[in-house]
């Protein structure tokens, strides 16, 4: 009998390895990977290099107090896997520290559960990680790999470049203001905000398909308008958006503050999308990689000379943001 199931069955509460061992401890794919030894060791792909990303999540900042554990368990790897795909990268493998206030078997099983059926879904395996007692607290470091040369960075957008969204914006913050009662959804709109707030899909089959063709990319975390802009900056372009060009989900659409549905959109957070850059000339190669991807991938402007972005509306005028993003959702 395992320590972890002794440890149930004496109806005390688990240990750290027995944590490990119960719900974060699968058979290695590949010889001499695994978790348990005091290094997580990778055999690197000869000719490839290494993308290396860490996202950390907090209950209370960045999400409420009594989420779902499975989706949390999506989550935590999502955002994760989502800035894989903004490099182009192939996720590989991954770890996992958390910090748990108690060890509550049930929560266990939920958040392992989501956290490897996405990591199934991706192919991405679990290497090694950490686990101690602390306020809840989930921090992945996920690695790809991809071709040298190839990684889609954000300082590669060029004055006449197209700029492009894939998906659409807005829901997940949509999501998050009518949980604070800032916004009424009916029950079907307010279903696919919520979905896409803890269960977003990371786009990492367009980001793949978007190496040798994207001239810049980046996941859209922050807000379509922050993260665009980051962009800008490290390329030292402008861009112009056109307001009208950016797609509207329905649940959007249909609701009547308009002026919190353009700020979702705009400068919400937590939806990632990939926004993107390249050159006019690859236009089908574009949307074919977007079809190919299952995501719809839209036009939204260009980049221009100068810095800073420009959303304007169907008559020409500059559409204003926030100096400092979107004040909703300042915590
Ligand atoms: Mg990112």
């Amino acid at each position: 009998m395992s320590a972890a199931s002794d440890a149930a069955a004496a109806g005390r509460p688990l240990g750290e390895f027995e944590v490990i061992a119960r719900y974060f401890t699968r058979p290695a794919r590949s010889a001499g990977l695994g978790v348990g030894d005091d290094c997580a060791l990778i055999a690197a792909p000869p000719g490839l290099t290494l993308a290396i990303t860490t996202d950390m999540l907090l209950e209370g900042r960045h999400f409420p107090a009594g989420t779902d554990p499975h989706k949390l368990g999506h989550k935590a790897l999502a955002v994760n896997l989502s800035d894989l795909a903004a490099m182009g990268a192939d996720p590989r493998w991954f770890t996992l520290a958390i910090a748990l206030p108690e060890v509550d078997p049930a929560w266990l099983d939920g958040f392992s559960r989501g956290l490897f059926a996405l990591a199934d879904a991706h192919r991405i395996e679990l290497i090694g990680g950490d686990t101690t007692r602390g306020p809840l607290t989930l921090s992945i470091t996920a690695i790809g790999t991809l071709p040298p040369g190839y990684a889609l960075r954000r300082d590669g957008a060029a004055v006449g470049d197209d700029v492009w969204l894939s998906g659409a914006t807005g829901e997940a913050a949509l999501a998050l203001a009518q949980l604070r009662g800032a916004v009424e959804l009916d029950a079907a709109h307010a279903a696919a905000c919520r979905a896409r707030l803890e269960s977003p899909a990371p786009r990492v089959a367009l980001g793949r398909k978007l190496r040798g063709l994207a001239s810049a990319a980046i996941d859209v975390s922050d807000g379509l308008a922050a993260d665009l802009g980051h962009v800008l900056e490290r390329s030292g372009v402008g861009a112009e958006v056109a307001l009208e060009a950016v797609p509207v989900a329905p649940a959007l659409a249909t609701c009547h503050d308009t002026a919190l549905a353009r700020a979702c959109l705009l400068a919400g957070g937590d939806d990632y999308e990939l926004v993107f850059t390249a050159p006019p000339e690859r236009r089908d190669d574009v949307l074919r990689a977007a079809e190919a991807a299952g995501i719809a991938a839209s036009r939204i402007g260009r980049i221009v000379a100068g810095e800073g972005l420009t959303i304007r509306d169907a008559a020409g005028n500059a559409v204003p943001l926030a100096a400092r993003g979107f004040d909703h959702f300042a915590s």
